[in-house]
C-alpha cells in the first residue's frame, strides 16, 4: 500500500519503519529532519512536506503530540483538502475524544473516512509491533486498514464510533494512574512497617490487590529487573505524558458530568510530583518518590 506517515517521533518512527519493513511504500514527514532520515535509512521515502506525504497515499497515518497538532494539521492547515477522498486517514495520536470527533466530521464532509486509533504499549511496543490499537469510527473502514494495523501492533480493538478509541485510551490511562499511585502507597506502607518490598509485592500480586503495575511494572526500585524503577525511573512512559492523558480524561468527565474522584486525585498527585520533584521527564512509576522519597535507598 502507499502510506503517507506524518509525525515520526518516539512512537511514529518505529511504527513507520515497521510498515516499510513489511513492504509498503511509506512516504514520511516530520518537522525534525533527523527523524525523517532515520526512517529513510529503514526504507521509507522523505516526502518533504505533509502535503507531499499524503499526495497519492491510499492510507494516511499520523502520530502527533496532542489535539492542537492534529486539528491544526488536518483542519487549519487544510491537509484534508488535498487527501484523496478514497484514502483512509488513521490518526494514532492520543488526543481529546471531542477533537477526534470534530476532525473526523471535517474529513467526512470531504468524503474521507477517518479513524481515531490511539495506542497502548509504549516505545517498546512500537518497536516490536506489539501495540494495542483502540479504534473509533466505522467498523467496515477499520476492516480495510486492519492488515496495516496488524503490522504495527498485536491487538486491534474496535471501541465504537468516532472518538471511541480516544475515550477507551483515556479511561485506560486514568485507571492505570490510579493503580500505580495506590500500588506505590501500599508498598510504602508495608516497607514503613518493616516488610520487604519484594515479599510484599509477591503476596499482593497473588492476592486481591493484584494489578498490572505489580505484575510487570513494579514502582519500588530493585523489586523487578528491567523496569524504569530499577534504572532511576529513566525511559518508559513519562510523567508529562501521563498528566496529559489525565487532563484529557478529566475534560471528558467534565463534559459528561461523570464523577472521577480517583482520576482527579491521581492527576493532582502527578502534578504535585512534577512540581516538587521536577519529575516531568521521569517514568510515571516514579510517583513512588512522592509517597516515599527514600524508596529503594535502604
Ligand atoms: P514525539 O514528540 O516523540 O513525536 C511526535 C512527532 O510529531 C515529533 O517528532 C514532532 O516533530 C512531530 N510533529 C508535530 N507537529 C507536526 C507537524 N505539523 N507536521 C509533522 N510532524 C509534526 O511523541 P511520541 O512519544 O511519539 O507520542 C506521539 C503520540 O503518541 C502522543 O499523542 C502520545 O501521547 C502518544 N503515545 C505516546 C506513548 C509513549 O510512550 N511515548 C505511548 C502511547 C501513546
Amino acid at each position: 500500500m502507499r502510506v503517507g506517515f506524518i509525525g515520526v517521533g518516539n512512537m511514529g518512527g518505529p511504527m513507520a519503519r515497521n510498515l516499510a519493513a513489511a513492504g509498503h511504500e511509506v512516504a514520511v514527514h516530520d518537522l525534525v529532519p533527523e527523524l525523517v532520515a532515520a526512517c529513510v535509512a529503514a526504507g521509507a521515502a522523505a516526502a518533504g512536506s505533509a502535503r507531499a506525504a499524503v499526495a497519492d497515499a491510499e492510507v494516511v497515518v499520523s502520530m502527533l503530540p496532542a489535539s492542537k497538532h492534529v486539528h491544526g494539521l488536518y483542519v487549519e492547515e487544510g491537509l484534508l483538502d488535498v487527501i484523496d477522498p478514497d484514502a483512509t486517514v488513521v490518526d494514532c495520536s492520543t488526543i481529546a475524544p471531542a477533537t477526534a470527533r470534530t476532525v473526523a466530521a471535517e474529513a467526512a464532509e470531504r468524503g474521507i473516512d477517518m479513524l481515531d486509533a490511539p495506542v497502548s504499549g509504549g516505545t517498546a511496543g512500537a518497536a516490536n509491533a506489539t501495540l494495542t490499537f483502540m479504534v473509533g469510527g466505522d467498523g467496515a473502514v477499520l476492516e480495510r486498514v486492519r492488515p496495516l494495523l496488524d503490522q504495527m501492533g498485536a491487538n486491534v480493538f474496535h471501541a465504537g464510533g468516532r472518538g471511541a478509541g480516544q475515550t477507551a485510551k483515556v479511561c485506560n490511562n486514568m485507571l492505570l494512574a490510579a493503580q500505580m499511585t495506590a500500588t506505590a502507597e501500599a508498598l510504602a506502607l508495608g516497607v514503613a512497617e518493616g516488610l520487604d518490598p519484594a515479599t510484599l509485592s509477591a503476596i499482593m500480586q497473588r492476592s486481591s490487590g493484584g494489578n498490572w503495575p505489580l505484575n510487570v511494572y513494579n514502582p519500588w526500585p530493585g523489586v523487578m529487573e528491567g523496569v524504569p524503577a530499577s534504572r532511576g525511573y529513566e525511559g518508559g512512559f513519562l510523567v508529562d505524558l501521563m498528566i496529559k492523558d489525565l487532563e484529557l480524561a478529566l475534560d471528558a468527565a467534565s463534559a459528561s458530568g461523570t464523577p472521577v474522584a480517583m482520576g482527579s486525585l491521581a492527576r493532582n498527585l502527578y502534578r504535585l510530583h512534577r512540581r516538587v520533584n521536577d519529575a516531568g521527564g521521569l517514568d510515571f512509576s516514579s510517583i513512588q518518590l512522592l509517597v516515599e522519597p527514600g524508596a529503594g535507598q535502604n
